[in-house]
């Protein structure tokens, strides 16, 4: 089945065919996070619809390479360390593991490679190197180097491919240093920033002089040497098509002259509580800070999941508790199968209609409503036979088997083992140690322990279960 996706770049829906399509291999690269502070939920709105790509693409048989990027050197990040009185490996690291602990706890199947722009400082040089000898990128008077739109523009090359820009309005010869702009002043923009005095410790050498990379460059170059100078797939959200992926992109095939990406995929906006997301407002929410409120990361992936990625979607804390009821129906539903299937092993195949359904939703531009549909469909008719009796125990299997195949996309996971306290389930593990080095004495004692204390352990071809008495 053909998997339609909507391209910004062509601006409209087409089927997904991959470069090396007989292979079915697929090169993806999203921006990573800025660390310099925890990310909030508009940023994880994006990385969960990167996590849904990324999982439907599998699910559809592709062998992803998945790249994200960690940028680990940037104004707001020189900014903080200056002001902290830190080192900038110091500052940046608690970030990016705090990252990678929430992008865990939201589901998110981890990158297969993280770069840092740090890491990447000879791929970035190199990178530049290339662009002053085609003629794209000078040295101004503030001994920084800046990529020249009129030049590039000069060479029959578009810089505007991702959204429409007045370039006539243009001033010649106006440039710009920092790394984020408004579309209204189209410039030159930076790729090596010379070094000043506020950037302290954070320069390296170069051939242009002491100084840092600008942001754009950095992606431009982590994603070459990571998936090769033409790719398949580039993500990110809405606010970043411009200037940033414009410029990776001008960056990009000015230095090769290829396309740079064939597909790219842009996540909406996200509002909290119908307005957009400030602290001054009290709206503004990191997963910790909704964590710290009693929710996970599964209500919050639900949540984040419900919407089309195209639609602006509003967060609202009342939608995380339908989260937790939606997900709470399904748990049961899951739980009581999984009772009545006992040790029985499904299998998915062939696929039912309702998994056919599911399939052909996301593979319609990702059409999360409907695939939603299919599974709510799958709890009202699979409650209905499990309350008239009517679920022998390999027809529950069967049914546990498509709640998987769903699941391998949606991935909320069902509430089961990871119920039990940690005392039980180290209680459990230990019982599986004994087992395993034949000490059924106390294996045995064990069992009779979590018994006393309210829970059953089930051993299954799948490993041990635990459930309440
Ligand atoms: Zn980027």
């Amino acid at each position: 089945m053909a998997l339609n996706l909507y391209n910004t770049l062509t601006r409209s829906v087409q089927e997904f065919v991959p470069l090396d399509s007989p292979k079915k291999k697929v090169g993806m690269y999203c921006c990573g996070p800025t660390v310099y502070d925890f990310a909030h939920i508009g940023n994880w709105r994006t990385f969960v619809f990167a996590d849904l790509v990324r999982r439907t693409l599998e699910f559809s048989g592709y062998d992803v390479q998945h790249v994200m990027n960690i940028t680990d050197v940037e104004d707001k990040i020189i900014k903080r360390v200056r002001e902290q009185k830190t080192t900038l490996r110091e500052f940046t690291g608690k970030f990016e593991t705090a990252f990678l602990d929430d992008l865990k706890a939201l589901g998110c199947r981890e990158p297969h490679q993280k770069p840092r722009a740090t890491e990447h400082i000879p791929e970035i040089i190199a990178l530049i190197e290339k662009l002053v000898a085609r003629g794209v990128a000078y040295k101004a008077a503030d001994g920084s180097v800046y990529f020249s739109i009129e030049k590039y523009r000069s060479c029959g090359c578009g810089y505007g491919q991702l959204l429409k820009l007045n370039l006539d309005e243009m001033r010649a010869g106006e440039r710009v240093a920092s790394d984020e702009y408004e579309k209204e002043s189209v410039a030159d923009f930076a790729l090596w920033k010379a070094r000043v005095p506020d950037d302290g410790d954070v320069f390296w050498p170069s051939p242009f002089g002491e100084g840092r990379p600008g942001w754009h460059i950095e992606c431009s170059a982590m994603s070459i040497k990571a998936l090769g100078e033409t790719f398949d797939l580039h993500l990110g959200g809405e606010d970043l098509k411009f200037p940033h992926h414009e410029d990776e992109i001008a960056q990009s095939e000015g230095a090769t002259g290829k396309p740079f990406v064939k597909y790219w995929l842009h996540g909406a906006h996200l509002l909290v509580e119908g307005k957009k997301m400030s602290k001054s407002l009290g709206n503004f929410f990191t997963l910790r800070d909704l964590l710290a409120k009693g929710f996970t990361g599964r209500e919050v992936r639900y949540l984040l999941l419900t919407a089309h990625y195209r639609e602006t979607f509003n967060f609202t804390l009342d939608g995380l508790h339908g989260a937790k009821s939606a997900l709470a129906r399904i748990d049961e539903c899951v739980g009581k199968l999984r009772e009545i299937a006992g040790d029985k092993v499904g299998t998915p195949w062939p696929p039912s209609l309702l998994m056919k359904d599911f399939s052909f939703a996301l593979a319609d531009d990702l059409n999360i409503s409907g695939a939603w549909a299919s599974v709510f469909y799958w709890v009202r008719e699979t409650n209905k036979l499990i309350a008239n009796n009517n679920l022998p125990p390999e027809e529950a299997a069967s049914r546990l088997s498509e709640w998987e195949y769903f699941d391998s996309v949606l991935g909320v996971g069902a509430k089961a083992e990871a119920e039990a306290p940690t005392e039980i389930q180290t209680l459990a593990e230990a019982r599986t140690a004994a087992k395993k080095a034949k000490d059924f004495k106390r294996s045995d004692a064990i069992r009779e322990e979590l018994k006393a204390k309210g829970w059953i352990i089930d051993d299954t071809p799948k490993g041990i279960k635990l459930r309440k008495l």
